[in-house]
């Protein structure tokens, strides 16, 4: 058979589009055969791991990329780095266990879930970001229309399912049981990354009822690690430095909802 037929029967459509300068570069380095095997089929599995990360980002609909490397420790030190890098490890995807950021309006919640949203997604893992909002939406229009239990299977299945923004709208009876369904459906057997600007203390409010924020809590943090961020606003910071601010008091209504009783 023919290299090229060969190669699309076997799909292998990354080397297949690099085969020439595959072969001039073995040629080139004298590589034997087993090195040009290696060099051949390694030029196909990075193609691939490519595409899947590409796939897998598309997948998982960050409302934007950011990463790790773009995340100033410096400016938030109550964050301690060592616990981030050991969360980009990726240890607490493979134990199913959960990542719960909680701080003021711009201290770099989202910007945290995103990168290691990243990172799960380089690690090969199946990743969907969601705010609150949209998840709330999503549930009660599958309740309404009788198709509960796909939508929770389909929330299920992504390793790593982001939740952002918990805390800024109180969610009614129905949002906070179809929450819980979710978050007990997601219990050892794949993680969450929440985010929310309250304490735990006043998710019984979110909840509207703190029966259900217990039994929601007690689920999400029996396999946890809390980041708590307690610095600035990085948003005011990058105003105050365009000399937008000056040296104005910071506007109350960014800072108001500083989580309580920590
Ligand atoms: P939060 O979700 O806590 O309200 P964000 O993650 O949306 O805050 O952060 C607000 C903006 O500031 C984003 O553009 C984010 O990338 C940036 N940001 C926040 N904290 C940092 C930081 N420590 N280093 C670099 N950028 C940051
Ligand atoms: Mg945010």
């Amino acid at each position: 058979m023919e290299l090229d037929h060969l190669l699309d029967k076997l799909r292998m459509e990354h080397l297949e589009a690099q085969i020439d300068a595959v072969c001039e570069q073995a040629s080139q380095k004298q590589l034997d055969y087993k090195a040009f095997l290696a060099q051949a089929l390694e030029t196909e599995w990075q193609g691939r791991y490519q595409k899947g990360i590409e796939a897998r980002l598309r997948l998982a609909r960050f409302p934007w990329l950011k990463t790790l490397d773009q995340f100033d420790f410096d400016f938030q030190p109550s964050l301690d780095r060592r616990q981030v890098r050991e969360l980009a490890g990726m240890s607490f995807v493979e134990r199913a266990h959960n990542v719960i950021l909680l701080g003021p309006p711009g201290v770099g919640k989202t910007h945290l879930a995103i990168a290691l949203g990243v990172k799960a997604v380089e690690a090969g893992y199946s990743v969907l970001f969601l705010t609150l909002e949209s998840l709330m939406t999503r549930l009660v229009k599958a309740f309404n229309e009788n198709r509960l239990e796909r939508s929770l299977q389909q929330l299920v299945y992504p390793k790593v399912l982001i939740i952002d923004e918990i805390g800024y709208l109180p969610l009614s009876n129905l949002e906070a049981s179809l929450f819980f369904r979710l978050v007990t459906r997601r219990y050892e057997r794949a993680s969450l990354i929440v985010t929310s600007n309250k304490s735990f203390l006043d998710w019984g409010e979110i909840f509207n009822d703190p029966v259900v924020a217990t039994a929601v809590l007690d689920r999400l943090l029996h396999y946890s690690t809390t980041l708590n961020i307690k610095g600035e606003s990085y948003r005011l910071k990058e105003k105050r430095r365009a000399g937008l601010l000056g040296k104005v008091a910071i506007p109350q209504a960014e800072e108001q909802e500083v989580p309580a009783g920590f």
